[in-house]
């Protein structure tokens, strides 16, 4: 038999079932099994990992990660495809299909019930892009020890998460991601390997877990309400944004000294501040702020 990604499998599965794609879920099937193999290479599986992945839409990765990995749970929102993945996927006895929207899922309990006894757990999916951040803050969130999160998301998407200070598409996502993760990009990936053809390119990225952060914070918290005061109007100066978001107009004097204190000049812009110097900045803060 043929692999569930091969276009004429996909089209048998879908004309049989008489499966219309759902837009508003973001259903764009991968048929093109060159990229899927690189994207389960990235993830580089064995028998003693489990892996969770969102969306298996009929099984392409499904399928794929079912060969490689000790097992396999998959959270797929669309009640339609659950026929489809029990037939696709019926020679493998390793996955586990649960109908639910992953946001709402108890990551934490799924894990104990599913993937209990394997020594590794990662992330691989190609995400549905309307809703790609909220899902990217569930894992990382969590709290699990993920190895890495080896996911297919809009090429935006993977800019944002891979970029460096100064550059446009560095935001509080980048240092957010960057903060728990080391992010890295695999391939870029044009739109005519998925059915439909999604409106963007897409690109494969692999977010490796830090064991530690790579900035010492004392108050995590107050870090990430200071990155997204700095962000929160990208052509205002730090200064007009912390003042604006987090310290108060009538602190003017005190954030000018801690600022001048901390070797921060008040009139650059959040987007050229480095994850050390925004760590640097929020220790800083501790005494203004809370
Ligand atoms: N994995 C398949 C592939 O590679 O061909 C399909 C990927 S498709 C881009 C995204 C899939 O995510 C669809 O099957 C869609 O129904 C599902 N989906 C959308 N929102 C979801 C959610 N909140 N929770 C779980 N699955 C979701």
């Amino acid at each position: 038999m043929k692999e569930i990604a091969s276009p004429t499998r996909t089209k048998m599965l879908l004309e049989k079932y008489g499966f219309t794609f759902k837009k508003s879920l973001g259903q764009n099937f991968l048929v093109d099994s060159n990229i899927l193999r690189a994207q389960v290479e990235a993830a580089a599986l064995d028998k003693t990992t489990g892996v969770i992945e969102v969306g298996p839409g009929i099984g392409a990765l499904t399928e794929q990660l079912a060969i490689r990995a000790g097992r396999v749970v998959a959270f797929e929102i669309d009640q339609r495809l659950i026929p489809i993945l029990e037939e696709s996927l019926r020679p493998y006895d390793n996955v586990h299909i649960i109908h639910q929207d992953v946001l709402k899922a108890d990551l934490e309990q799924v894990v104990k019930t599913y993937l209990r006894g394997l020594d590794k757990l990662k992330v691989v999916a190609n995400l549905p892009y309307y809703v790609t951040t909220p899902i990217l803050l569930h894992f990382i969130e969590s709290g699990l020890r993920f190895e890495h999160i080896v996911v297919m998301v809009q090429k935006e998407v993977a800019d944002r998460l891979t970029a460096t200070a100064g550059s446009k598409d560095y935001g509080s996502l980048t240092v957010f991601v960057q903060y728990y993760t080391e992010p890295e990009l695999i391939k870029v990936v044009p739109k005519t390997v998925f059915v439909p053809r999604p409106q963007v390119d897409s690109a494969l990225v692999k977010l490796s877990l830090r064991k530690e952060p790579p900035v010492q914070v004392v108050d995590e918290d107050l870090f990430f309400k200071t990155v997204r005061a700095c962000f929160a109007q990208r052509r205002k100066t730090l200064l007009n944004n912390l003042l604006h978001q987090l310290v108060g107009k009538e602190r003017k004097r005190e954030l000018v000294q801690v600022l001048h204190e901390l070797d921060i000049d008040p009139s650059r812009r959040g987007e050229t501040l480095t994850i050390a110097e925004f760590a640097r900045l929020a220790n800083g803060l501790q005494n203004l702020v809370g």
